[in-house]
């Protein structure tokens, strides 16, 4: 379980997340929608212990884990992969956490995710939409039970975004993870999320949260929330 407590964040003046609380229970699936800016990403940081948060404290499993890398397994938004890496050692490097080197099991992702071919080379040889997939299979690899994911799909064609979200399900149903999730996809946040929790303009905050499918949200309505085209 992960527990999100009176959590503040500000860079110089600029306010980004202002007490901001949230659970994920286990086995959850939670979707966070938020205007671009609004701090989402930075709230990805804090949790994966890149940085650190002004206030607040954030527990795994009653454990605090500010600070603490390594605590869950974390997809950023912009690819972290090493360039001197090639693709089979980047999507290894979670794996390499705990010991639980499977190769055989690396190069089927791989395939599955329409890499084939793409094991020994590097990420610059790559195109976006690829080296995303590479994040994403590298998170899918890595042993912790609690996965963040900022906007995994986002650089993808929408047939192969409709295949990984169908694959990130499988994953999810079969291991028995949890999963925050952030997407500006709406219909994305639907499909995949036992709740979507819509934060407010800056500074975030949970302005309102929806549980699927007891309240399924139309479209509109989310909309009309979220102010999201402005
Ligand atoms: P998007 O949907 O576009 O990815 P986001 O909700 O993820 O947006 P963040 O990346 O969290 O937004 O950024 C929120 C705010 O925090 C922005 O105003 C940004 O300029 C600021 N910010 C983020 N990281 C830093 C940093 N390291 N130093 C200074 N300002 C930062
Ligand atoms: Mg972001």
């Amino acid at each position: 379980k992960l527990l999100i407590e009176n959590v503040s964040k500000s860079f110089g003046k600029n306010q980004v997340l202002q007490d901001m609380s949230l659970t994920v229970s286990d086995g959850e699936f939670v979707s966070i929608l938020g205007p671009s800016g609004s701090g989402k990403s930075t709230l990805f940081r804090l949790i994966g212990g890149i940085s650190l948060p002004d206030s607040g404290s954030i527990y795994l499993d009653d454990a605090k884990i500010n600070g603490q890398r390594g605590s869950i397994s974390y997809m950023p938004q912009s690819s972290s992969l090493f360039p001197w890496r090639t693709i089979l050692k980047n999507v290894l490097l979670g794996a390499e956490l705990n010991g639980k080197i499977d190769e055989d099991k690396a190069v089927n992702m791989l395939e599955r995710a329409g890499l084939k071919g793409y094991e020994h080379a590097y990420p610059h040889q790559l195109s976006g939409g690829m080296k995303q997939r590479v994040s994403f299979i590298r998170a899918l690899l890595s042993p912790q039970a609690f996965m963040c994911l900022d906007e995994p799909f986002s650089a993808l064609d929408e047939f192969t975004r409709v295949d990984m979200q169908k694959w990130l399900l499988n994953v999810w149903t079969e291991y028995q993870r949890s999963i925050l999730f952030v997407t500006h996809h709406i219909e994305e946040a639907i499909f995949l999320s036992d709740r979507i929790i819509v934060l407010s303009q800056r500074p975030a905050t949970v302005k309102k949260e929806f549980v699927i499918p007891f309240e399924r949200p139309r479209r509109e309505e989310l909309l009309l929330t979220e102010e999201f085209l402005r």
